[in-house]
């Protein structure tokens, strides 16, 4: 049976990111991924990294900071693949936030981020709303105008996991399921299906980064592992064949005020998200109809050259599923901080990874490292990942 330092479930951003971190730390690790990588949510997201403007309203400081400062370390070490874009946020006579505001979100957001270039904000001036993509401009107060950046998610994923096995010591199995895992006094035995037979091999740690397949993982861990309480919920985007050139726009639903963002996406133009409970399983979610009408809302109200925009229209659709903690308030306001659980405190064999953000991938991960580090040996170093280059893939 073949040994690991480290096994790792699921070939998302967040097991993409271990792998590399376990590899740039001189171990050797496994990555297992059922389908391919980032075929799970980490295709299906907004593909920003961005600080997180509106986690400002629910007082998570800290988040905002490490992603302002996840962003500013992708834009110089994945500057293939991440771009700095101007995000427009109109402000109508009935829009809720006020251009005060959100000028004073946006202070704070810029001190957040140490003031940097990229941090800068203003409002674009009435004189220039004509170049801002045929934006509706009745009973349009101001457009404040500010920086964050966007890539995609599905190539960002694989360059991570290229970096990883650039460096040595890292192996990828894909198309690969695990199955179970069985605790041993300092390690685990890690079982996988790959095509037609079942493979065992032997891990110090475990890392369970299957997204919202996570509590399924950790329930196939014997004898049983506390497994945290999360609730799952899902977001649609939709993509029309009418382009947008000028930036992203960031905008407030006409149905319930909760904030949509219209963006560029190639040729064409990407609009989500929203958020509806999901109980069942995850391989099976789907964009709904109403979630699919909902957006189409957006785009008719903001953009009137849009206005017969119908269902028909939609090119591509994809929903994903954020991993929240469990609880009664409305998903828009719960924290988007990464829940990480090990089965015990000192050496852990299982680490979890619940939630997070495509942002925050590679600090998590550093994170990650220093969770299982008592549970590894002493090892020489490879790289950093906060150094290594990202490239675009073939
Ligand atoms: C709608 C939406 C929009 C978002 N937008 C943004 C955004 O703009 N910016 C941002 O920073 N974050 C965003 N996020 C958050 C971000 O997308 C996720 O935090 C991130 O992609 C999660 O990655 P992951 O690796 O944890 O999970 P996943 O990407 O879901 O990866 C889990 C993998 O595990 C595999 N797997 C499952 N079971 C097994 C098994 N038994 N054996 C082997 N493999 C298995 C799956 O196939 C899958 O590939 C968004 C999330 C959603 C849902």
């Amino acid at each position: 049976m073949k040994e690991y330092d480290v096994v790792i479930i699921g070939g998302g951003i967040h097991g993409a990111g271990v792998l590399q971190a376990a590899a740039a730390a001189g171990y050797s690790a496994l990555l297992i991924e059922r389908l391919a990588l980032a075929s799970g949510t980490s295709s299906r997201s907004s593909k920003l990294i961005h600080g997180g403007l509106r986690y400002l309203e629910s007082g998570q400081f800290a988040l905002v900071r490490e992603s302002l400062r996840e962003r500013a370390i992708h834009l110089r070490i994945a500057a293939d693949l991440v771009e700095l874009k101007p995000f427009f946020i109109p402000v109508y006579r009935d829009t809720r936030r006020r251009p005060w505001q959100l000028k004073l979100g946006l202070w704070v957001y810029a001190l957040l981020g140490g003031f940097g270039a990229a941090t800068r904000f203003g409002s674009v001036r009435e004189s220039d709303w004509a170049s801002l993509d045929g934006l509706k401009t009745q009973d349009l107060d101001a457009v404040v105008r500010y920086h964050d950046a966007q890539t995609n998610d599905a190539l960002l994923t694989r360059a991570v996991v290229q970096s990883a096995l650039s460096l040595g010591g890292a192996e990828l199995k894909v198309p690969a399921a695990f199955t179970r895992a069985a605790l041993r006094d300092n390690g685990v035995t890690v079982t996988y299906t790959a095509g037609e037979s079942s493979v065992d091999c032997g891990a110090r740690v475990l890392i369970n980064a299957a997204g919202p397949w996570a509590p399924l993982v950790a329930r196939a861990v014997e004898p049983a592992i506390a497994v945290p309480d999360v609730d799952l919920v899902q977001g649609t985007h939709i993509v029309i064949p009418f382009p947008l050139t000028a930036g992203i726009y960031y905008v407030e639903s006409p149905t319930d005020g909760r904030a949509v963002f219209v963006m560029p996406w190639g040729r064409a133009t990407l609009i989500g998200t929203t958020e509806t409970p999901y109980r069942g399983d995850p391989d099976d979610v789907q964009p709904l109809p109403q979630e699919e009408e909902y957006l189409l809302a957006v785009a008719r109200h903001y953009f009137p050259a849009w206005n017969r925009l119908t269902r028909e229209d939609i090119t591509e659709r994809f929903a994903g599923l954020r991993v929240l903690p469990a609880a009664t308030q409305a998903a828009f306001d719960r924290s988007r901080e990464t829940i990480f659980t090990t089965d015990r405190d000192v050496r852990p064999r299982v680490l979890g990874i619940y939630g997070g953000k495509l942002t925050g991938w590679r600090a998590a991960a550093a994170h990650v490292m220093e969770r299982i580090s008592s549970s590894l040996p002493a090892t020489v170093r490879r790289g950093t990942t906060e150094q290594l280059i990202l490239r675009r893939p073939a």
